[in-house]
């Protein structure tokens, strides 16, 4: 089953919309056009109308970096799917490990916003990962399917196909250590088996699932050439315009 590789920059708490702009027209010179790879840029969310505008007459997708599971109201700071896709974004991350660490996002919220995402028509990318104390101590595919079992809680085979899961050890995320190809490999073939069991087949070989963790030009190649990764969720090294571009073209 040929499923579309999925390149994404997830540039967190970095870059002005000024910056966003020079890096947006910096970048679309140095990438080159390839149907069969899908690039993704999420901003931070000042960003996005400026990306969505320079983004519209290209093939790079936008999303945001997270949602909230109400449409709107009064919910001070937070943003909206319909404000996401107004901006012109197609995706949204879901559940990256720093909103679970850092703002002690649990999974029974991350269900209410892919399930907000899904309605709304923008494809989720579900976020998931071990510690580096679950991965020492052996409970890697325990803790990354119980994530998935509460995360994607009521969600139906048809919705499911939607969404992206971003395998993401949380040690290997921001530390410069990555999984071995063979490590992120072993592991995304038990989330897409996990997915075959909780839904279907159908299901389990068109989703896309990425790895993410410290993913650079210099790795990037043996990841992506595993037969189960789909695509890199790149923090670091998407804020320059030239290192994301080499991951994107080492995907080819
Ligand atoms: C991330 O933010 O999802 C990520 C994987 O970051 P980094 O590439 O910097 O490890």
């Amino acid at each position: 089953m040929d499923r579309r590789t999925l390149i994404a920059g997830n540039w967190k708490m970095n870059k002005t919309p000024a910056e966003t702009e020079s890096y947006i027209k910096s970048f679309m010179k140095l990438l080159h056009n390839d149907s069969r790879i899908e690039v993704l840029l999420l901003p931070p969310f000042t960003g996005l109308e400026r990306a969505g505008k320079l983004l519209s007459e290209t093939t790079i997708a936008l999303g945001g970096q997270d949602l909230h599971f109400e449409t709107g109201g009064a919910f001070t700071g937070e943003i909206s799917s319909e404000m996401l896709k107004a901006c012109g974004c197609s995706y949204v991350l879901v559940g990256h490990s720093e909103r679970r660490a850092l703002f002690e996002e649990g999974d029974r919220l991350i269900n209410r916003k892919l399930h907000a995402a899904l309605a709304a028509g923008l494809h989720p990318i579900l976020c998931v990962g071990e510690t580096l104390e679950e991965h020492r101590q052996g409970q890697v595919e325990e803790r990354i399917t119980s994530q998935l079992g509460a995360d994607l809680a009521q969600i139906k085979a048809a919705e499911a196909s939607l969404v992206v899961i971003a395998y993401e050890p949380i040690w290997a995320i921001g530390t410069g250590e990555t999984a071995t190809p063979m490590g992120a490999q072993g592991t995304i073939h038990v989330i897409r088996e996990w997915i075959a069991a909780a839904y279907d087949q159908n299901v389990a070989e068109t989703m896309r699932i990425l790895y993410g963790g410290s993913v650079k030009p210099e790795n990037a190649a043996s990841l992506l050439h595993q037969p189960d990764i789909d695509g890199a969720l790149v923090g670091g090294a998407s804020l320059f315009p030239d290192s994301f571009a080499q991951i994107v073209a080492a995907s080819h």
